[in-house]
């Protein structure tokens, strides 16, 4: 079983809303279609949120990332409003919320967000080149007051009140393969780590479900480039793991994409076991539905340390 720990620091790290300082453009080849699919990322005001936009569709609408536009979570999560969806958005989500960008937006010529190397790793690097931008609008934080769970047979993942105000993941994963079984893994994280540790993980699959999906016409652009491919003995790709407990770390990963959703910096402690895109958008669906449970505060402006960039906190042990 591996098992990862992650805290972010809730209201000691006042702050206001973030946009991205400068327009980022890249392309690269999406999973799913194959296709080679130009992006291009521009600031946006407070307020805004995360929205993606199809400048392939004449009179696109604006798809926020929000829970009321998810379309699909299964192997990926799709947004879509009006018939229009772009897909596999949950790395580059990932990495607007590790990296505390609260407003941003994206535009594509295509339907999904290209894969890159698997992980959030260009992601990151991109936004850290263009910088972040101060907005004149506090950033909001949801603080869960009563514990949240959803769960299907052994999986599960929940959210409870953190005494400290600080947003921590405790993730477990247990696959019954050689593989994932072995790996272990704790810590309690730093931005640094989060940036080097949970970004830099891939998402992985095994070969039979990759030939499976190729069967069906699915993950087209799928290969040892963007994804840890684990064959019954071996892992298929020649440069191996970038951790030995990169699995798990991806899943945290996709869990950070997915509760971004809420559009709001959670202030919980979140518990996952072997759960997925699916799980993960039950819970933010079920948190949404109790907001007895939960209560949104602004911080105030002036405690905003001057060159906080990264709400991702501070220590790091080893638990
Ligand atoms: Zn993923």
């Amino acid at each position: 079983m591996a098992h990862i720990l992650l805290s972010i620091s809730g209201m000691n790290s006042i702050r206001m809303q973030k946009t991205i300082k400068n327009k980022i453009e890249f392309s690269g080849i999406g999973l799913h279609t194959g296709h080679e699919i130009r992006v291009r990322i521009l600031p946006a005001n407070e307020d805004t949120g995360i929205v993606f936009l199809r400048t392939d569709v004449p009179s696109s609408p604006i798809i926020r990332a929000t829970a009321e536009n998810v379309v699909a979570t299964s192997y990926a999560t799709t947004l879509g409003r009006k018939g229009l969806t772009v897909s596999t958005v949950e790395h580059l989500l990932a990495a607007f919320y590790g990296l505390g960008v609260d407003n941003a937006r994206v535009e594509l010529d295509g339907p999904e967000v290209p894969i890159m190397d698997g992980s959030a790793s260009e992601f990151i690097s991109m936004i850290e080149s263009s910088g972040l931008k101060d907005l004149s609008a506090p950033k909001k934080y949801l603080v869960i007051k009563e514990p949240i769970r959803v769960a299907d047979r052994d999986k599960f993942v929940e959210i409870a009140p953190s005494e400290d105000d600080e947003f921590t993941v405790d993730y477990s994963i247990d696959f019954a393969h050689p593989f994932i079984t072995k790996q272990s893994f704790s810590g309690l994280f730093s931005g640094d780590v989060f940036r080097d540790g949970v970004g830099r993980a891939r998402t992985f699959g095994f070969l039979s479900d990759y030939e499976m999906l190729k069967k069906n016409g699915l993950a087209k652009g799928g290969s040892l480039d963007n994804a840890i491919v684990i064959g019954d003995n071996e892992i298929l790709n020649e440069e191996g793991l970038r951790y030995p407990d990169e699995f798990v770390r991806h899943k945290v990963l996709d869990l950070m994409g997915d509760i971004s959703l809420l559009g709001f910096t959670v202030i919980g402690q979140l518990k996952a076991h072997r759960s997925g895109h699916a799980l993960n958008f039950k819970l933010v669906q079920e948190i949404l539905k109790w907001p007895e449970n939960w209560v949104l505060t602004e911080a105030p402006s002036k405690d905003e340390p001057a060159e906080a960039h990264c709400p991702l906190v501070e220590k790091m042990a080893t638990v």
